[in-house]
Formats: structure tokens, sequence, C-alpha cells
């Protein structure tokens, strides 16, 4: 077993303000793209009443609408704002923090080039930032098309996807080293904590593993570098499936296990279970990750609403009775702020004015009910 494998804490943070938005309103939610590339975790918001949009047009005005975790273009997020919706925007800060690189690289006068997939929705999300000077590249290939049509000279920011194999990041950097004689690239690197380490456990383990299992869609890009790197690592026999009815038979010897960031751990216990190991499993552990992203602001300001609220609703002892529940989500506990907090030390970001009149929240008795239900 790859650790760490499975959820980052951007894929928590987006799936917390999913699951807070089917408490607080009644379905339909609208989501824009899957909230994280997982067809289980999907599958089972839709069974509550999640609706996956890809154009924000198919959103009813004044609908709750949540933003993927993949980050999504300033235009469209202007768009559903505009529109009316209850927006929240679950993107992951790491992404976040490209999309800064971009605007940043691009007032200054650079060309980007961003190395990066096609079509994957963070891909299309940072891109929009600044089109005009963004160039995608896939390849070396396509290093050597660019290079021909931008002078050498050109400062160009050398910017990345975040959940690339670092093998194919790594050499389409070098190449554009080569080929580019003014290159800035961020102090940090693009691809982000949970890929590295998700990628460093996986190639301890193939190193050592007659075939590896790679839990995570396909649609997820760092499942898919996942099973890149087992590969690059010597493993010839890996196979990327969604769950345990997709394990194919005819596995043995040892057999290694890692996830993708978007794939829950319950799949891995039910793929071990499915797998039977003749032996004790072996924890093959890189690192430990203790990093926590705090909910979109826009939810922090509903919940704390949410609180005002229920209290005003309920009497005092049944609505602590709500939120001290050890049912309830930890995003509740986590961010009711003391009484006595001072705003001068928080190291919080600023929270916008509350977007939600509480009319627009589902019935008291039913988000209390679901609150409680965890
Ligand atoms: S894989 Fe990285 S960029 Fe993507 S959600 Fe997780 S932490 Fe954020």
């Amino acid at each position: 077993m790859a650790t760490p494998r499975g959820f980052c804490a951007g894929v928590d943070k987006a799936i917390d303000a999913l699951a807070w938005m089917v408490k607080i309103f009644d379905p339909p939610i609208y989501c824009y793209h899957e909230i994280v590339h997982n067809r289980p975790v999907v599958e089972e918001f839709r069974r509550k009443g999640v609706i996956f949009v890809d154009s924000v047009d198919s959103v009813p005005a004044g609908a709750p609408l949540v933003l993927s975790a993949h980050g999504t273009s300033p235009q469209i997020v202007a768009q559903a704002r505009t529109a009316g919706s209850v927006v929240v925007d679950a993107v992951c800060p790491l992404v976040t923090k490209v999309h800064h690189e971009v605007k940043t690289r691009a007032a200054r006068g650079y060309d980007i080039i961003y190395i990066g997939h096609a079509g994957h929705e963070e891909v299309v999300g940072t891109s929009a930032i600044a089109p005009a000077v963004v160039h995608l590249v896939q390849s070396n290939a396509d290093v050597d098309a660019l290079a021909t049509r931008l002078d050498p000279r050109t400062p160009v920011a050398l910017i990345a996807q975040t959940t690339l194999a670092e093998s194919e990041w790594r050499g389409i950097m070098d190449h554009v080293c080569s080929r580019f004689d003014n290159v800035w690239t961020p102090s940090r690197a693009d691809l982000c904590f949970a890929t590295t380490n998700r990628q460093a456990a996986v190639r301890a383990v193939a190193r050592a593993s007659d075939a590896v299992v790679v839990i995570g869609s396909q649609n997820s890009s760092n499942t898919l570098s996942l099973a890149q790197v087992a590969r690059d690592a010597g493993c010839n026999k890996v196979v990327r499936i969604n769950d345990a009815s997709e394990l194919p038979s005819g596995l043995s010897g040892v057999i290694g296990v890692t996830a993708g960031a978007s794939a829950p751990e319950r799949l891995v216990s039910e793929i071990v279970e499915a797998l039977a190991p003749a032996g004790p499993v072996e924890e093959v552990r890189v690192t430990d990750e203790g990093e926590y992203f705090p909910p979109p602001p826009e939810l922090r300001e509903m919940l704390s609403s949410l609180e005002t609220f229920l209290a005003t609703t309920f009497s005092a002892g049944a609505t602590a009775g709500v939120t001290a529940s050890a049912n309830a989500p930890r995003t509740l506990r986590r961010h009711r702020a003391p009484a006595t907090a001072n705003p001068a030390v928080s190291h919080e970001p600023a929270v916008p004015q509350s977007p939600v009149p509480p009319q627009s929240l589902a019935a008291p008795q039913s988000v209390a009910r679901r609150v409680a239900a965890g």
C-alpha cells in the first residue's frame, strides 16, 4: 500500500463544500464540472440531488452553484455571479496559485509556456486567465513548434498543470530551457505536494511489485500520472480501475496498491479485500501529510449565517446539540470562531458579506436534520 494515497487537502475541501451545500439548500444543487474527477464520488452526489453541468447557461438564475476543484475561468465565475446564482468556488488553493502566476507574469510582459493536457478543466481554466499569451505545450515537439514562432530571447514563464507526472514535466521543462534564453519558473514548482507525494510513494511500491493497481477515474489527471510513474519505475503490469468490480483476474505475486487524489479510501479497502492477500499488507510510507485547506470564503460566511439562523429558530440548547454533535462535519466545528477571537491576529482570509438571505435556505428543520446526520 502506497502512502500517501487517495484524498488530498484540495479534494477534501471541494467535497466538503459540496456536501455542505447539499445540507443547506434543497435540491437541485448545481455543480459546474465534476466536483472532482472520481466516478463513484460524482454518482453519490447525483443521488443526493446534485446536477453537474458543463455550462453555467444551464443553471437557473439564483440557483445554488458550486464550481469544481479544478479552477474556473474568471469569465465563467463572473457570468455565474451576474446571473444571481449563489456561487461557492471550491477551487483548490494550489490551482489558484498557478492562476496568480499566470496573471502576474502576463502583466509583466512574459509569454507563458504552459505544460498541461489539452481539454482538462484545470488547463482550460488556467489558460483563460491570459489567453493571448498562454501557449499550451504537451510535448517537446510542441516546444519546437513554438520556438519557430517566438523570438528565443522572449521572456517566457514556464507554468505547469498541478497533477502532471514528474518525468513528463521535467522532460518538457528541460527542453524549454534549451530552446529559450530567458525562462522564469516559480520557486516552488507548480506540481502540487499531493501529486509529488503520491508519485514518490507509488514509485517505491512499484519497484517491489509484480503488478500495481491504481484506483481512480480515467479523466483524473493525477491518477493517470500515478499509473505512468508506476510504469516508469519498471512495473510491467499496471491497471487503473474505478472500483473492485473492475479488478482483473489473474493478478498474482506482490501487488502494489495506490489511489489518485480524488479516490475515497473506502474504495481502497474494498479493493484490498477483493485482492484477498495471503499475508499481511505492508504499508510503504514516504511522508506524512498534514495539509488542510479551509472551506471557500462564501461557504464560511454561509455556515456562520446558518448557525445564527438555527440559533434563532431553535432553542439555544437544541442548537448546541446539533453543532456539537460528533456527527457534525468538521468544517462547521473547525470554523466556528470563538466569541473572543481577535481579528487583528487572525490568519483567516477575509470573508465577503453574506450572499445567502435566510429565506434561500432549506426549511430549518431540514437543515438541522441534515447537519445532525453528518
Ligand atoms: S491534487 Fe493538488 S492541485 Fe489537485 S486538488 Fe489536490 S492538492 Fe489541489
